[in-house]
């Protein structure tokens, strides 16, 4: 798996990426936001445990993870196991949390890797530690798991209801080889337009959190806060917060800014790899979804739904090209586009194309292409797909 910059093609060796259509991240922006979030929820950049599932949202993995622990993150969030597994392979030493739920045959890995787990109930628990000293049984060597405990406040994916959490908290302190770092929640709607719809979840966790009183080691730390939640309710911010989005730079939608001042990092580019000029009339591109309405000239752009650059935005999707945002024309194809440039626009070959980012005074957002597309940004970034290189920028 490539997660920062080579070009793999299946199993084949890696090969240069000769291609023009490349995704560019910015270091100094993700360290930034980071910095900016820590302090919006007063805990600093310590109480940060920086999400970098789903190859760092699109950014590089690696990349957004060197940057955000060069900002001072507390720690690192993965959704898999393997996430973890290639983070460590790199060298990285910090906490790694993995959010997904565990699966027996994945014990002896976390072990290795030294990641943390997330334990979402009783019957979890009792396997992990049983687990654990059968692993002792066979070699004699002493085995502990880190681990965070999951309570369902608000979502109903995985965890254990809040009413049961009590309980759940003391099968686990009974099991000694289970280390609890962690107890935490997930909010279902801290991103909505009434922020008061986090309440009741919130006090959910903390009654438990009241009811668990000293029964827990002094180092385990609450959480339940994603970006949405740190950014509008710094009272969510509890021991840790769990970021992701935001700390791209990347806000809810073009209308929900939560955190204007942070700064995109992410810059999609490619280049113009044609140039006609086309007759009134003229259909463009399969199905002939668009046609010409007066004699205009066209730039083909070499990049497509098969890089994540969505067919559904067809018919409203724009790049710039010299600085002037042109619409996309015609049915978006898996590796090519076109863009019209109007009867007296000019581009040559070579010429830079943004999908997203600035170019002179014009900007296109993640924000924006996850409105042509009638989804949420976090589907825009995870979706540029492993043919597009990543670059540092
Ligand atoms: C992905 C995820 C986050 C980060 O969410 P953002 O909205 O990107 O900040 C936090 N917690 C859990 C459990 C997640 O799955």
């Amino acid at each position: 798996m490539s997660f920062l910059s080579e070009y793999h093609i299946d199993h084949a060796q890696p090969c240069l990426p000769l291609r023009p259509t490349q995704v560019w991240t910015d270091p100094a922006a993700l360290e930034h936001n980071l910095r900016l979030l820590g302090a919006r929820c007063e805990l600093g950049p310590g109480g940060v445990l920086a999400v970098v599932k789903a190859n760092g949202y699109g950014h590089g993995m690696l990349a957004a993870a060197r940057a955000f622990l060069a900002a001072g993150a507390g720690g690192l969030a993965v959704g898999f196991v393997e996430e973890g597994i290639l983070l460590r392979r790199e060298g990285l030493e910090c906490p790694i949390l993995v959010l997904g739920g565990l699966v027996e045959n994945q014990i002896p890995a976390y072990l290795d890797y030294r990641l943390e787990m997330t334990v979402s109930s009783p019957h979890k628990a009792r396997l992990v530690q049983e687990r654990l000293l059968a692993l002792e049984a066979a070699d004699g060597r002493p085995r502990r798991a880190r681990v965070h405990l999951k309570i369902d406040t608000d979502m109903e994916r995985i965890g254990v209801h809040a009413a049961g959490g009590a309980a759940f908290l003391e099968v686990c302190a009974g099991l000694d080889r289970l280390e609890i770092a962690g107890v935490y929640s997930h909010f279902a709607n801290a991103d909505q337009p009434d922020s008061t719809r986090m309440d009741a979840p919130l006090e959910r966790l903390l009654e438990l959190r009241r009811q668990a009183g000293s029964g827990l080691p002094a180092e385990c730390r609450w959480h339940i806060a994603n970006s949405a939640a740190a950014a509008r309710r710094p009272d969510t911010a509890l021991d840790l917060v769990r970021p992701g989005l935001l700390l791209y730079g990347v806000q809810h939608s073009a209308e929900l800014a939560w955190l204007p001042e942070a700064r995109p990092a992410l810059r999609w580019t490619s280049a113009v790899v044609y140039f006609k000029v086309v007759e009134a009339g003229a259909g463009v591109s399969y199905g002939h979804l668009w046609r010409a309405p007066c004699r205009t000239r066209l730039a083909t752009v070499p990049v497509g739904y098969g890089d994540g650059y969505p067919r559904g935005m067809t018919g409203r999707a724009e790049v710039l090209i010299r600085g002037r945002r042109c619409p996309v024309v015609g049915a978006i194809c898996m590796d090519q586009l076109m863009v019209d440039l109007g009867p007296a626009g000019t581009a040559y070959n070579g010429d830079e194309v943004v999908l997203v980012g600035s170019q002179g005074a014009e900007r296109i957002r993640v924000e924006d292409l996850a409105c042509w597309q009638g989804t949420i940004p976090y589907e825009i970034l995870t979706g540029i797909s492993e043919r597009v290189p990543r670059r540092l920028a």
